[in-house]
């Protein structure tokens, strides 16, 4: 089988060695079968993008001796994708716009006895889906688009596509539980889409066969197959690995500007010193 692979990282900062692992490890798993490798920009986060990482992503790929193919299509020019996948969604009526500051809901569930908790922190307490159609109609009349978020009905879409199960290549046969997650949010106020949805979007736009990305990823994927359930897409395979921590054991993040693969170049390290120190 050919397979598809991507790497999809976010320009808001230089890539270090954990982005290094993943693109080698997304490159690979496509090449060594002759299939092919995409490159995507995850910029949704328009105010924390910034022009000089795109360029940089390019160029600290093409170092680490890596080619993908076809144009990259960076997420903010997919926008009327999104917002297809989410009038379709809408249209199964799974979807509600909520209204919630970040402030009311930190309220609301310091005041509750005891609030369920999931992969992100605690859920979503419902405020919102509660509100009768009458009075969501006259919010939606007086608050900007822009101050309101688009959350999944997640009883409902769960009750709506029934068992799922997702096969990942390292771990084998899991069963879907998005529930776990409470009612997640599809469209950010600030964003009109969100990671959720636009990477199931994408992957399925791009003939996708096999996610691969971060361990700490591994939980979102329940929700990722309950949307291209609801969807109507093509599901992939997933392989998720490992990440790559510092000597403390602490994951690497985008401010470790000490292990950003332009300052390992710098420093005078070649892209074979790289993948040594990856062990790939
Ligand atoms: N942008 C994500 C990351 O940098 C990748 C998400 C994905 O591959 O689905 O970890």
């Amino acid at each position: 089988m050919s397979e598809v692979t991507r790497f999809a990282p976010s320009p808001t900062g230089w890539l270090h060695l954990g982005h290094a692992y993943a693109a080698i490890f997304a490159h690979e798993r496509a090449r060594r079968v002759g299939g092919r490798f995409f490159l995507r920009m995850e910029d949704i986060d328009a105010s924390r993008v910034r022009p000089e990482y795109y360029d940089a992503v390019y160029e600290d790929l093409r170092w680490l001796g890596l080619d993908w193919d076809e144009e990259v299509t960076p997420q903010l020019q997919r926008m009327d994708a999104y917002r297809d996948a989410l009038a379709q969604l809408d249209a199964l009526g799974v979807l509600y716009p909520c209204f919630c500051t970040r402030r009311e809901i930190r309220e609301e569930i310091a005041a509750m006895p005891s609030a369920p908790h999931g992969p992100d922190g605690a859920h979503y307490p419902g405020t919102c889906r509660q509100l009768s159609a009458d009075d969501r109609a006259a919010r939606m009349a007086v608050t900007a688009e822009d101050l309101v978020s688009w959350r999944l009905d997640m009883a409902k879409a769960v009750d709506l596509a029934g068992e799922l199960r997702w096969v990942d290549r390292a771990r084998g046969e899991q069963v879907a539980r998005p529930e776990m997650f409470g009612d997640v949010i599809l469209a950010r106020k600030d964003a009109g889409t969100s990671y959720h949805l636009s990477v199931v979007v994408d992957d399925a736009a791009q003939g996708v066969t096999l996610v691969t990305r971060g361990e700490d990823l591994f939980e979102s994927t329940h929700i990722h197959r309950l949307l291209q359930q609801l969807l109507g897409l093509p599901v992939p395979e997933w392989e998720h690995h490992r990440l790559i921590c510092d000597e403390s054991g602490k994951r690497l993040a985008k401010r470790d500007d000490a292990r950003s693969i332009r300052s390992l170049r710098e420093a005078g390290m070649s892209a074979e010193d790289v993948r040594g120190k990856l062990g790939l």
